[in-house]
């Protein structure tokens, strides 16, 4: 991806650096090819030349690209299980995934790290968009999920011979789980994602007390994929498949919905971090008779909500760390709608803006394991950069409001927000 080669000052504004420090009012920060030079009061800013270019933030705020923990390129508008894989072939698939891609990075999202991924899109989405051919998030890739035989993913009875060839790789047993990861690994993603357990969203078989894969074909799943030095992440909503993830050894963990002291232990001691996406809960609560949902899986959303929300706030409390991604592509949790995650998490769960914001910033990129390049504003870190024309951390809920962004730029490029040129010129027409 390019990076910004001129000088650009940006004043007048509040800044929120993403570490959780107390805002700068009336701050400066200064990019220098494409990097952070400066971030500090206006009072104690360098010299720029004449030839800087300057953005008045308006008195608003100014603070890191945002990172979508748990994004899904490829899911679109799915209301059932069928959207999912089965009514859509790689094609149409590929082309809404760029058209997602877009929306996150106007949305204020500069990087994201998937939570799995319809065939291999990701791969070649991320490859297009480090290429400058599609505005979207810098990209942490991952590919099809892993479900054991008879779990979440392996909804198809069997009488209509049709596997989910193109989300998930069926597994049984610790053989089949090696295969899978190298198949990922063939595929160049940098993540797994597993199915330790079950959701609300299937209440017969698989619901979220249940569990979708052995203790050894997780463990199976990490070896493999630890060797290739790939991560490995898994839904994990009942308490025994989130020890069991622990216990693997995962790198994250999705959701950790019911979370006991032993688990919530477990996860202190590797510092893993969680991604709740607990906005999805409730979004599938207030919108899902409108979508036909059955009140048994509303009430099992209504139980992971309620769990989430613990557990959430005993792990942050507890000196852990959460990131903020949200499961968008649902009919009633759509694309576009990722920072209702954040207002969430202040409103309903009850942390701090700017805990919030941490969360979202800093945090998401230490899950990407690319927290030395961006993640917050500091100097040498790669200028990706929103100016957003309110007060973020009086009302998060400005970050909902695309139309807000004054600018979203990542290495210092204007990429969207007010301040972006609508008719870019192809990089392919600039060479
Ligand atoms: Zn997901």
């Amino acid at each position: 991806m390019r990076t910004s080669t001129e000088t650009t000052l940006i004043h007048n504004g509040c800044i929120v650096d993403g570490t959780g420090e107390k805002p700068i009012i009336n701050g400066v920060l200064i990019i220098e090819d494409g990097k952070i030079a400066y971030v500090g009061s206006a009072q104690e800013a360098p010299q720029v030349s004449e030839s800087a270019s300057r953005i008045d933030a308006l008195g608003g705020t100014v603070m890191p690209g945002l990172v979508e923990a748990h994004f899904h390129a490829t899911y679109f508008n799915i209301a059932a299980l069928e959207d999912l894989d089965i009514k859509y072939p790689v094609e149409y698939v590929s082309l809404l995934s760029s058209v997602n891609a877009r929306l996150a990075l106007e949305c204020g999202y500069t990087a994201a790290r998937s939570g799995g991924s319809l065939f291999n899109v990701d791969f070649w989405l991320k490859k297009a968009i480090e290429e400058d051919m599609i505005p979207g998030p810098r990209l942490a890739s991952s590919g099809r999920e892993i479900c054991s035989a008879g779990g979440l993913m392996d909804w198809n009875p069997e009488f209509r011979k049709i596997g989910m060839e193109g989300l998930v790789f069926i597994i049984n047993g610790q053989e089949d789980a090696r295969k899978a990861v190298r198949a990922l690994v063939k595929d160049g993603v940098e993540w797994v994602k597993t199915y330790p357990t079950g959701d609300a969203a299937s209440p017969d078989i698989n619901d979220h007390h249940t569990l979708c894969m052995t203790f050894e074909e997780m463990n199976a799943v990490v070896k493999t994929a630890h060797n290739h030095n790939l991560k490995v992440t898994g839904h994990c909503r009942a308490t025994e498949g989130i020890k069991n993830a622990l216990r693997a050894g995962y790198d994250c963990i999705e959701h950790g919905t019911f979370m006991d002291d032993e688990a919530l232990e477990l996860l202190l001691e590797r510092d893993v971090p969680c991604v709740p996406a607990l906005y999805f809960e409730k979004a599938s609560i207030l919108l899902g008779p409108k979508f036909g949902l059955p009140q048994q899986v509303i009430d099992g959303h209504q139980e992971t909500l309620d769990g989430g929300i613990e557990s959430a706030r005993r792990i942050l409390r507890a000196g852990g760390r959460l990131g903020m991604g949200g499961d968008y592509g649902f009919g009633w949790n759509p694309h576009g709608d990722y920072a209702r995650e954040l207002t969430f998490f202040v409103n309903d769960v009850g942390l701090e803006p700017l805990e919030v914001i941490t969360c979202a910033t800093r945090t998401g990129a230490e899950i990407m394991g690319r927290d030395d390049e961006f993640g917050t504003l500091e100097n040498g870190k790669l200028a990706d950069v929103l100016i957003v024309d309110g007060d973020v951390v009086a009302d998060i809920s400005v970050l909902e409001d695309r139309s807000k962004f004054i600018a979203v730029m990542q290495g210092g490029v204007m990429k969207a927000g007010r301040l972006a040129d609508p008719f870019p010129t192809a990089v392919n027409r600039e060479q």
